[in-house]
């Protein structure tokens, strides 16, 4: 039988006894649920097999005073199964693994607020014969400590180059005045009598039992009868830290940028929680961006157009670059300059797309109109509007 098995089922809630069952009810509660499903009464009765399999292995462990002392020990320490809060569930309030690798972390963290309620409470908590080990109550377990949601304003060349920010978060931890336990300063909190420490309460209805939070220490396990002035017995304060989070390059407007472990510290050794930071990317006034690709649009004259050139074409960062457009080249044509977009995951570039728009002067002086009049005589025989004229009538 598993830690988990442990704490994922409710051997009291299959026999419908309270966990305070003295060993006659629970007997008198198997025999009577096991008559009433045994499986030769419920021939093919899958459904009641199962459930008479439940029964079984339920009255196999409470029945059994050294099993039963294990099973109970086990859910007071890591919470018990309670409805929503299972391991692997959205609301548990802990990582397995890290409460598992990080014991020893814990007891050795010199003046952490863990090891402190440990030492007052590890007396009380001393389970007999089980090798010394110290029993936690929920207000001691590790924590995760918090997500954070930050957001920040990068402007174009920041977001597709990566920059690093000062970020100032302000985030929920242990009050530094009680180290997180709401008692004020000077005076310790009590095991909860009525839980016992373990947060949680055991309710029956009818023959369905299940846990919720403790509602006299509100699910922490502790009392505090004299609480903290600088938190109001909350245990919790607002902590303001300023962090440098280094946002990678080539973040988009809008994306959520998450930085393992930079959120919130854990408490009494649990891992800190992540930052999200949101970015919003100003725009720039020459490029634009399409996934990987920076996008730009380069004036040309007509000649340029017509004739061919090389040009010059602005770059985000570093001299421009010169662009070789062939001659006849049409309005809009876009040209792939190679390697000059944004920088990827993997340390490749995009490339910059540069799209050219015929530019009309909009004066002329002497010498030029006469050169264009004379290219329009030259060209006269040309109607680019012919075929246009054509494809309409034809519909
Ligand atoms: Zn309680
Ligand atoms: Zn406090």
């Amino acid at each position: 039988m598993s830690t988990k098995d442990y704490l994922e089922k409710d051997y009291y809630a299959v026999l419908g006894v309270p966990k305070t069952a003295t060993a006659e009810e629970i007997k008198k509660a198997y025999r009577k649920l096991a008559r009433q499903y045994h499986p030769d009464t419920n021939q093919g009765d899958t459904a009641k097999e199962t459930k008479f399999k439940e029964i079984s292995e339920a009255n196999d462990i409470l029945s059994d005073s050294k099993r039963r002392k294990e099973y109970d020990d086990a859910r007071t320490l890591f919470g018990s199964g309670v409805g929503g809060q299972r391991p692997g569930g959205g609301g548990f309030p802990f990582d397995f693994g890290d409460l598992f690798g990080g014991t020893g972390q814990q007891s050795g963290q010199s003046g952490g607020a863990g090891e402190r309620l440990g030492d007052l409470f590890g007396g009380l908590f001393n389970r007999g014969g089980g090798g010394g080990g110290t029993r936690t109550t929920s207000a001691t377990r590790p924590r995760r400590g918090q997500d954070v949601e930050s957001e920040v304003t990068l402007t174009f060349t920041e977001a597709v180059e990566g920059t690093t920010v000062s970020l100032r978060l302000t985030s929920s931890a242990a009050c530094a005045a009680c180290t997180g336990t709401g008692a004020k300063a000077g005076t310790t909190p009590r095991v909860c009598p009525t839980c016992e420490g373990t947060g949680a309460a055991s309710r029956n209805l009818g023959n369905f039992a299940f846990s919720e939070p403790c509602r006299d220490c509100k699910g922490r396990g502790l009392i505090v009868d004299d609480p903290c002035p600088v938190c109001e017995g909350s245990g919790r304060a607002k902590s303001t830290r300023t962090i440098q989070a280094r946002i990678p390059a080539g973040v988009a407007d809008g994306q959520r940028v998450k930085l393992k472990g930079k959120g919130a510290p854990g408490e009494n050794g649990g891992p800190a929680g992540d930052l999200y930071i949101q970015t919003n990317v100003k725009q720039h006034a020459v490029f634009g961006r399409m996934g990987d690709n920076l996008t730009i649009t380069v004036p040309v004259t007509f000649t340029e157009a017509a004739l061919g050139a090389e040009i010059k074409v602005p770059i985000l960062k570093g001299m421009p670059v010169t662009l070789r457009i062939p001659a006849g080249t049409p309005n809009g044509r876009t040209f792939r300059v190679r390697g000059r977009g944004v920088t990827r995951k993997d340390g490749t570039k995009g490339d910059l797309l540069a799209s050219v728009e015929v530019t009309v002067p909009k004066t002329l002086d002497d010498k030029s109109r006469e050169l264009l009049n004379e290219f329009n005589t030259a060209t006269a025989g040309e109607d680019p509007r012919a075929e246009l004229i054509q494809r309409a009538r034809s519909e």
